[in-house]
């Protein structure tokens, strides 16, 4: 018989592997309530990292409800939603979110991963087509692995190459889907999606949106990129995150009630897991009265998106051509940094001197950048001041 002695080594070596491409990551801790500052080890940090576009994370009324949905409703939903966790509160969300998208109905599930690992594996089968955005968000790639369907990728927000895809593909399938996110999380930039629209029709394809970015930040009314490209009512699907602008934790999908009933029937990652925390769903359903209550909240994010836009282009064109502002439509905004090591060490500089950005490199993005995320409830002189603070660390890191 042969011995295996030692079947975890490879891990090592893995974990060295990862190491040497500069592509280990590590948790850091920060503390105390999200919001524009945050504190690292005590240290006050400007937070141009977060996902908490509206400052709804750390929102008395937030908190309050999630408070108040743990003392009467305890800690826990104790069960799936099918057995014995479903309360009151997940129903009243479901409609909260259908009114928003404007859909007949919505369903909650855990989280966004969950969301779209569920809603695609349960739309498509071995015998389907699913044409993906090459830039879609890891969960929707999941999705579409565990629904075993033929999976095409097009470039990147490339309307030409889908057509091409679908004349090519379409006919020799039994169903077709199409996914792509609305608000690209890596880049910022927004799928063309009356186009899109436009193709599913001509051939017959269903449509799932990911408006994780999307939701609460797009459009007059915050309901995402689905209004602000004025295609509420048209046929498709629409997910999202109760985890971002919305500052709880959940996902959702909303759309026809038929498609909705469907999923409560089909989708495994729903049905086989623990039915959303009260104090979860109590804080997104608080969230979403605000984003209806409050658009001035949606103004001062933009009047911000555009402070800082203005400001990093100018940096990106002083210090051209190593950097690179990346088009974007959104509150997300990328430097491109020419490599891993380098965006690592300005994000670490950044930090220093008191600013927290993400520092992203492959393999999570293609090419690596800093990805700067603007808040609503930022000062003007915040985003001024991170503008200057880029402009020093770029002068410090590139001249060595
Ligand atoms: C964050 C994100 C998700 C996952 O949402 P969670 O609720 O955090 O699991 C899905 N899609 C996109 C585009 C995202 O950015």
């Amino acid at each position: 018989m042969t011995r295996h002695p030692t079947p975890y080594d490879w891990i090592d070596q893995a974990l060295e592997t990862i190491h040497r491409a500069d592509w280990y990551r590590q948790v850091r801790p920060l503390t105390g309530l999200p919001g524009p500052v945050v504190l690292a080890k005590g240290r006050p940090l400007l937070n141009f990292a977060s996902n908490d576009y509206l400052g709804l994370a750390g929102h008395p009324a937030t908190i309050a409800a999630a408070q108040a949905a743990t003392a009467r409703w305890g800690t826990g939903s104790t069960g799936s939603r099918l057995v014995t966790g479903e309360r009151p509160l997940h129903r009243q969300l479901e409609r909260a979110i259908a009114r928003l998208k404007a859909t007949e109905d919505a369903i909650v599930f855990s989280s966004g991963y969950l969301a779209n690992l569920g809603t695609v594996a349960a739309l498509a089968g071995p015998r389907d087509l699913i044409a993906s955005d090459r830039y879609n968000h890891a969960s929707l790639l999941g999705g579409i692995r565990l629904s075993g369907a033929a999976d095409f990728t097009y470039d990147h927000n490339s309307m030409a190459a889908l057509g091409t895809l679908l004349e090519a593909h379409r006919d020799r399938h039994r169903r077709g889907l199409i996914v792509t996110d609305t608000v690209f999380s890596m880049d910022g930039d927004l799928c063309p999606l009356p186009e899109l629209l436009d193709l599913a029709d001509t051939w017959g394809c269903m449509v799932l949106v990911d408006e994780a970015h999307g939701t609460g930040v797009l459009g007059d009314r915050g309901a995402g990129a689905v209004e602000q490209w004025g295609c509420t009512g048209r046929s498709l699907l629409q997910m999202g995150t109760l985890s971002k602008a919305l500052g709880s934790l959940g996902g959702y999908v909303a759309g026809p009630r038929a498609v909705i009933d469907f999923l409560r029937n089909r989708a495994s990652t729903w049905i086989y897991t623990t039915g959303l925390s009260p104090a979860d769903t109590a804080a997104a359903l608080a969230a979403i009265a605000i984003v209806r209550r409050e658009p001035e909240r949606r103004q001062r994010l933009w009047r911000n998106v555009k402070a800082v836009a203005a400001g990093l282009q100018t940096v990106a064109d002083q210090f051209s051509p190593d950097l690179k502002l990346l088009p974007s439509d959104s509150p997300i905004l990328c430097l491109q940094v020419p490599k891993a090591a380098l965006v690592m060490q300005l994000g670490e500089t950044l930090r220093r001197a008191g600013f927290l950005v993400g520092a992203i490199r492959p393999p999570t993005v293609p090419t690596s950048r800093l990805r700067i995320t603007v808040r609503a409830d930022h000062e003007l002189d915040h985003c001024q001041k991170l503008v200057a603070a880029i402009a020093i660390a770029l002068a410090e890191t590139l001249r060595h």
